[in-house]
């Protein structure tokens, strides 16, 4: 009953004869119909309107990032309501590329989560620990503490995917094997059953995020647990268009 999403980071990525050629090729890609399969790419913020205006219209787009709060003197940042005003459905919010790099903290993230939806944006809120949390034993524990940090702060979750970025699998080709992705998956719905309510924790969407390629998706895709995916380097690639038909 969950939509099977997958998503396409490009991160910090392209010029715009670049852009252009990733979009035009994108629409000449065959997929499954909207009803299968939601897809949505995120641009860097500069690409956001080019890249919406050429992409075909079951494809969607998605800012990488968004302030906490209502704009106004914080130099550098974009709102969630400059997103709204430019017609951009979603956001990505709490990338381990901005937790660990950039120092943003669970409580921060949460607030990110909570503001945008307030502003009518859908958010892509990643969690994910690290190779060495990993090696601790700690994984759930991380995950379920940045999942807190959000559940605490809304109440709807219809416009909420989770993304499940483990930060040693993201752009080290260590991909997560499909037993490893559907353990933490099923661990991280029973925690949202735990903590919110059953219906949130059967229609929430979790996806995977780390390494996924046109060769690796098949056997993601055919874990329970998984609902999609959040692609870097390969959805800048013509196989992301494999990807995406992994839907069914
Ligand atoms: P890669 O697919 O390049 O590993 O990146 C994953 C990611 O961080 C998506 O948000």
């Amino acid at each position: 009953a969950r939509k099977f999403f997958v998503g396409g980071n490009w991160k910090c990525n392209g010029t715009t004869e670049e852009v252009k050629k990733i979009a035009t090729a994108l629409n000449e890609g065959k997929v499954p119909s909207q009803d299968v399969v939601e897809v949505v790419v995120s641009p860097p913020f500069v690409f956001l309107p080019l890249v919406k205006g050429l992409l075909r219209p079951d494809f969607h787009v998605a800012a990488q990032n968004c302030w906490v709060k209502k704009g106004g003197a914080y130099t550098g940042e974009v709102s969630a309501e400059m997103l709204v005003n430019l017609d951009i459905p979603w956001v990505i919010i709490g990338h381990s590329e901005r937790r660990l790099i950039l120092g943003e903290s669970n409580e921060f993230v949460g607030d990110k989560v909570a503001y945008a939806l307030s502003k009518g944006l859908k958010v892509i809120a990643c969690v994910g620990e690290t190779l060495e949390q990993r090696e601790s034993g700690s994984t759930m524990d991380v995950v379920a503490a940045q999942t807190k940090a959000i559940a605490e702060r809304i109440t709807d979750w219809e416009n909420v995917v989770v993304a499940y970025e483990p930060v040693w699998a993201i752009g080290t080709g260590k991909v997560a094997t499909p037993a490893q992705a559907q353990e933490v998956h099923c661990e991280l719905r029973n925690w949202i059953h735990a903590n919110t309510t059953p219906e949130v924790a059967a229609t929430t969407r979790i996806i995977y995020g780390g390494s996924v390629n046109g060769a690796n998706c098949k056997e993601l895709a055919a874990q329970p647990d998984v609902d999609g995916f959040l692609v870097g380097g390969a959805s800048l690639k013509p196989e992301f268009i494999d990807i995406i038909k992994s839907a069914e």
